[in-house]
């Protein structure tokens, strides 16, 4: 009997995995047409100073729509994506739409562009990213890139080397979801990041967590230990950025400022019309 349930939740878990493999073989088929469909376009959400309430930069987030199945999320597809190289090509497509549109700006506001690690280790990666801006134009030092902490896990030595072409191009380098990632402290050490962006996972209740609260005070202590500035995502309550702002938190990142959106949200901004966001009301607090 007991072998009997035994191949029932193997048959159950084998089923299931044919789902899995035929939805990432249909997903991998439309991503080979959405780049030149047109299907992919970019969002951007404000990275906002705590202390000022200004809008220093925007991270550029990719959005896919299907055309019959419509929004589809990038933790969806980018994994897909990663797995059969379409990464590449989006990554690049990524990386000038955004440099194009931020070399537009009025102001010095900064972009920041999520890299993959297939990306960073691909050959040609820091060539293809210094043709980028000589073709946008854009002042490398507007630029940044952010990464996870898995793109650290293989060839080290190599990996160093790119992150340091990199930054001879002027570019900035960020370590995204920090926290999240394998020896983070290490990595900090051996890698010449810019900064720190603390993982949304922290952020979420700092208020309400002793726990969290002690990662976070932790993470902000090691960031101006160690000179680096620390951006705290996902912040969408009053709770977490009073938090944030007691314990001198550099930037934050959340739905509370503002979700992502398309640029043109943004357009008080970005024309140097103003500093901050439109809807002032987390700013006067923030300066209150
Ligand atoms: P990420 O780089 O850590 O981006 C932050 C994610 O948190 C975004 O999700 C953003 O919409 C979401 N977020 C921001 N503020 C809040 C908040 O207050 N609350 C909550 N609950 N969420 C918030 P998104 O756009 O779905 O992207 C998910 C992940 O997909 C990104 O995480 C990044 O790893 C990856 N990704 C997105 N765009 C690109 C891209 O162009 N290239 C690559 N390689 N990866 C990308
Ligand atoms: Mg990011
Ligand atoms: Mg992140
Ligand atoms: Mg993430």
């Amino acid at each position: 009997r007991a072998k009997r349930d035994g191949r029932g939740v193997y048959r159950f878990f084998e089923v299931q995995m044919g789902v899995a493999v035929r939805e990432k073989r249909l997903l991998e088929n439309d991503l080979r047409n959405a780049l030149a469909r047109g299907e992919f376009s970019l969002v951007y959400q404000p990275q906002v100073n705590v202390q000022s309430g200004e809008v220093t930069g925007f991270e550029a987030l990719v959005r896919w729509t299907h055309p019959t199945r419509g929004q589809i999320a990038p933790s969806t597809f980018i994994p897909v994506a990663e797995e059969c190289g379409l990464i590449l090509n989006i990554g690049d497509w990524v990386t000038r739409q955004a440099c194009a549109e931020a070399a537009g700006w009025a102001n010095t506001v900064t972009i920041a562009v999520n890299v993959s690690p297939v990306q960073l280790h691909a050959p040609g990666f820091v060539a293809r990213l210094r043709a980028v801006l000589q073709e946008t134009r854009l002042d490398p030092r507007r630029l940044e890139i952010e990464i996870t902490e898995t793109a650290l896990i293989r060839d080290l030595t190599r990996t160093i080397a790119t992150l340091d072409e990199v930054k001879a191009l002027g570019v900035r380098i960020a370590m995204d979801d920090f926290g999240t990632g394998y020896s983070s402290l290490a990595n900090l050490r051996a890698f010449a990041f810019d900064r720190i962006k603390m993982d949304q996972s922290f952020i979420r209740s700092v208020d309400r967590s002793d726990q969290s609260a002690a990662i976070v005070r932790a993470v902000l202590g090691l960031g101006s230990g160690l000179k680096l500035p620390v951006v705290a995502e996902g912040v969408e309550r009053e709770e977490e950025l009073e938090f944030l702002r007691h314990e001198a938190c550099a930037e934050i990142q959340g739905y509370l400022f503002s979700r992502p959106g398309p640029i043109g949200d943004f357009a008080a901004v970005t024309s140097g019309r103003s500093r901050s966001l439109a809807d002032p009301l987390p700013v006067m607090r923030l300066v209150a």
